[in-house]
């Protein structure tokens, strides 16, 4: 039923937490872990944590960048136990299940969660579409990972529970690799045009990505803007 939703754990520290979350995804009915550098894994103390959901660790991909980590997913959400200085589409864990509820199952989905001791950092947000919060008290806000993996995706089942069967459409939205393909291509032309300078980048590419994540374009209407861009690209090498 949650076969479209990955948990992503961002250069976790302590092995026990990814046997926490591994437990509290398996209760939930999720099943597909990545991890992104964790200090240590596999390692004994994930094992012991994890319980009976050992099965779900084993499983578990390594992989070395978020980047890579999301390259296939079409929607990404950033837990964040903070609310940011930068401002970026926000979500409280409600809010988040009834979203990815609302998807059609071909679009695969991704939670990442931050590191133990500080979270996400703002380039790692860029690539999510929202930022979800699990309105906690707000004196004291952060929970463990593993009680974050577990109301987050608690919250997904529920909203799949209650969700009215989807309806067949199939939007073929871009997925992070295709984002982060446009991406470049986009600021190589800006700069080529001189509207972007690298040296002082201001906030230019955070802008952007916010408005393109806001926008969530298919991959067709993504070819047609790479498409302009490599005619802009033409246009100024032939008049240089
Ligand atoms: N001190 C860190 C908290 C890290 S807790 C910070 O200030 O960001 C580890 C991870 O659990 C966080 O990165 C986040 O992904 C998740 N998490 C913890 N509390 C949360 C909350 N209230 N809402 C959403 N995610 C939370």
């Amino acid at each position: 039923m949650l076969e479209n939703i990955r948990i992503v754990l961002v250069n976790t520290s302590h092995p026990g937490n990814i046997g926490a979350v591994a437990r509290a995804m398996k209760t939930m009915g999720l099943e597909h872990l990545v991890l992104v550098n964790p200090d240590y894994f596999p390692h004994p103390d994930a094992t012991a944590r994890a319980s009976g959901a050992d099965d779900v660790l084993h499983r578990a991909r390594c992989v070395a960048s978020l980047e890579e980590a999301v390259a296939d997913c079409a929607l990404v959400f950033g837990a964040s136990a903070r609310l940011r200085t930068i401002s970026w589409p926000q979500l409280d864990a409600r809010q988040c299940g009834e979203r990815i509820a609302q998807e059609p199952p071909a679009v695969n989905s991704a939670l990442v969660f931050g590191r133990e001791r500080i979270g996400l950092t703002n380039q790692e947000l860029e690539h999510c579409h929202y930022l979800v919060h699990i309105p906690a008290n707000p004196e004291y806000a952060s929970l463990n990972i593993g009680s974050a993996v577990q109301v987050l995706g608690y919250e997904c089942r529920m909203a799949q529970l209650s969700a009215p069967a989807v309806a067949a459409v199939d939007e073929d939205y871009a997925t992070g690799d295709d984002m982060d393909r446009f991406y470049l291509h986009l600021l190589e032309v800006l700069q080529q045009v001189g509207f972007y300078d690298p040296a002082n980048p201001r906030q230019l590419s955070r802008r952007l990505k916010r408005m393109f994540n806001r926008l969530r374009p298919d991959k067709m209407e993504l070819n047609i803007l790479r498409g302009i861009l490599t005619s802009v690209q033409k246009k100024f090498e032939t008049s240089e």
